[in-house]
C-alpha cells in the first residue's frame, strides 16, 4: 500500500472533495481519507443551495437536483408570510440537492482526476517530525499506519479535529454552535418551488425552522435552536415535534438526522505550515443561514489552486500558503460572512415583537431597491427600537 502522497485531504465532504480533484487535475499525487464507509450519508443537511453559487462551479447534472425554488417565504412570529421572490431572496433560492448523489459524484470526479480515495479510514492524529505537520496516522479496521504528505488538508467538518490536533484552537462557543434535527417528510402538503422559514422564540429560539422542498410532497423539515438554549423538553428535536404536529400532522418522517452547525466566525488563520482547512473545519459556514456548501466548494478548490503553487515551489510554509487565507476573506464569501455574521448577533437578540415589525416593514419594500444596505435603512426608518439593538451590536 502507498504511504507517500504530495497531499492527503482529511474528509469526503464537498471541501475536501472540491480539494482533492483540484489538486488531481494538477498532476499531484492525492489521498483522500473518509471515516464513513460510505460518501454522502446519513446527509446532515437541509441540501438548499443558491443556483449562481452551484454554477459557479459546475453545471449542475439532473440526478443531484430533488427540487429547483422559486422563492422563498419567511413567516413571522404573528403568522405573517412575507414571500421573497427571486430577485430578493438571494442565494437562499435556487436547488434542493440529493446531496446522497452529488457528495458522491464530487468524490467520483476527484478519482477521475486521478485521487485515491480510502473510506472507513479516520485520521486519529497528525504525523508530526520536529514540530512540523507531515501527513497523518490513519486508521483502518482496527489498525493504525503512517501516511506521510508534503501537505494536509483538512476538510473533517463542523466536527474537526484535525486543525486542533495540529495546535489551532478551533473551540466553537455554546451560544455559536446551532444544534439541528431534520426530518425527511413525505405526504405533506407544501408548495414543491418554494422554501419556507419560521421564525420566532415559540418556534425556534435563536434559529428557525425550514421547509425544503424535495418533490410534490416531500421536503427536509428541520430546525435550529442556538446551542445555548437548548434544555430538557426544549431540545431541537423537541420544538421540531411540535412543529410538525401542529403544521404536517398527518405526514410521514421517513429519515431522522441531527447535527450542528457554527455560526461563528471564521478561523483567525485557517493556514499553518504545511496545512490548509477548508469548509466547516475553517468555520466558513454562514453564521445567518448555516449554508456551508459553498462555502466548501469554494474554499476546497481556492486550497488546491494555492496549495498546488506552494508544492510546485516546494515551498508549504504557512507564509507561502497565506495567500489561500487572504484570498477568501477578500472575496464574496468573506464579506458575506463578516456582514451576516453582525446580523445574526443581532438576530438572535430580537424578541417576536422586533421579528414582527421587522418582517412587515421588510415586505413593503420595492422589490427593485431590495439590497443588504437598504434593507437595513429601511429598518432603520421603519422600526426605531429595532435600529437601537442594531447600532448596539454595531
Ligand atoms: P462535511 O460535509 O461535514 O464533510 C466532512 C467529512 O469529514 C465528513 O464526511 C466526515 O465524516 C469526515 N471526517 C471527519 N473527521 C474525520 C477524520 N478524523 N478522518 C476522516 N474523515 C473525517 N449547508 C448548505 O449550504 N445548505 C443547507 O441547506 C444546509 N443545511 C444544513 C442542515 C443541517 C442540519 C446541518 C447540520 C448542516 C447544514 N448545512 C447546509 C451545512 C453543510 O452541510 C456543510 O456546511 C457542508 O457539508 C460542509 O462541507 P465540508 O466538506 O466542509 O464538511
Amino acid at each position: 500500500m502507498k504511504r507517500e502522497y504530495d497531499v492527503l485531504v482529511v474528509g469526503g465532504g464537498p471541501g475536501g472533495a472540491y480539494a482533492a480533484k483540484t489538486f488531481a487535475e494538477k498532476g499531484y499525487s492525492v489521498l483522500l481519507t473518509e471515516k464513513r464507509p460510505a460518501i454522502g450519508v446519513p446527509v446532515r443537511c437541509a441540501e438548499g443551495v443558491g443556483k449562481k453559487l452551484l454554477h459557479e462551479f459546475f453545471k449542475p447534472e439532473d440526478r443531484w437536483i430533488a427540487a429547483e425554488i422559486d422563492k422563498a417565504d419567511i413567516i413571522a412570529p404573528d403568522g405573517f408570510k412575507m414571500e421573497l421572490e427571486p430577485e430578493r431572496a438571494g442565494s437562499e433560492v435556487g436547488y434542493v440537492l440529493h446531496r446522497k448523489i452529488f457528495d458522491r459524484d464530487l468524490i467520483w470526479q476527484a478519482a477521475g482526476a486521478g485521487a485515491e480515495v480510502q473510506v472507513k479510514t479516520r485520521a486519529v492524529s497528525p504525523l508530526m517530525e520536529n514540530g512540523a505537520i507531515k501527513g497523518a496516522i490513519l486508521e483502518q479496521n482496527g489498525t493504525s499506519h503512517e501516511v506521510r504528505a508534503r501537505l494536509t488538508i483538512a476538510a473533517d467538518g463542523v466536527e474537526s479535529k484535525f486543525s486542533r490536533w495540529c495546535g489551532i484552537d478551533t473551540t466553537v462557543p455554546l451560544r455559536e454552535m446551532e444544534t439541528c434535527a431534520q426530518y425527511l417528510m413525505t405526504g405533506i402538503d407544501i408548495d414543491p418551488h418554494a422554501t419556507e422559514f419560521f421564525v420566532g422564540n415559540d418556534v425556534a429560539p435563536g434559529g428557525y425552522v425550514w421547509i425544503f422542498p424535495k418533490g410534490e410532497k416531500t421536503a427536509n423539515v428541520g430546525i435550529g435552536v442556538g446551542g445555548d438554549r437548548c434544555k430538557p423538553g426544549n431540545r431541537p428535536i423537541d420544538y421540531l415535534n411540535r412543529f410538525v404536529k401542529s403544521y404536517f400532522p398527518d405526514g410521514k418522517t421517513i429519515e431522522l438526522i441531527v447535527g450542528g452547525v457554527s455560526i461563528c466566525q471564521p478561523l483567525p488563520c485557517t493556514v499553518a505550515d504545511n496545512l490548509m482547512i477548508v469548509g466547516d473545519a475553517a468555520r466558513v459556514s454562514d453564521p445567518l443561514t448555516g449554508g456551508g456548501i459553498y462555502a466548501a466548494l469554494y474554499t476546497g478548490k481556492l486550497a488546491g489552486e494555492v496549495g498546488a503553487k506552494g508544492l510546485e515551489k516546494g515551498d508549504t510554509s504557512s507564509r507561502n500558503l497565506m495567500p489561500y487565507d487572504k484570498t477568501w476573506r477578500e472575496s464574496y464569501l468573506g464579506k458575506a460572512l463578516e456582514r451576516n455574521y453582525q446580523i445574526k448577533e443581532v438576530f438572535v437578540k430580537l424578541n417576536d415583537d422586533d421579528l414582527n415589525a421587522i418582517i412587515h416593514s421588510v415586505a413593503k419594500m420595492n422589490m427593485s431597491d431590495f439590497n443588504t444596505l437598504n434593507l437595513i435603512k429601511n429598518i432603520i426608518t421603519a422600526n426605531p427600537k429595532v435600529a437601537l439593538k442594531l447600532g448596539k451590536a454595531g
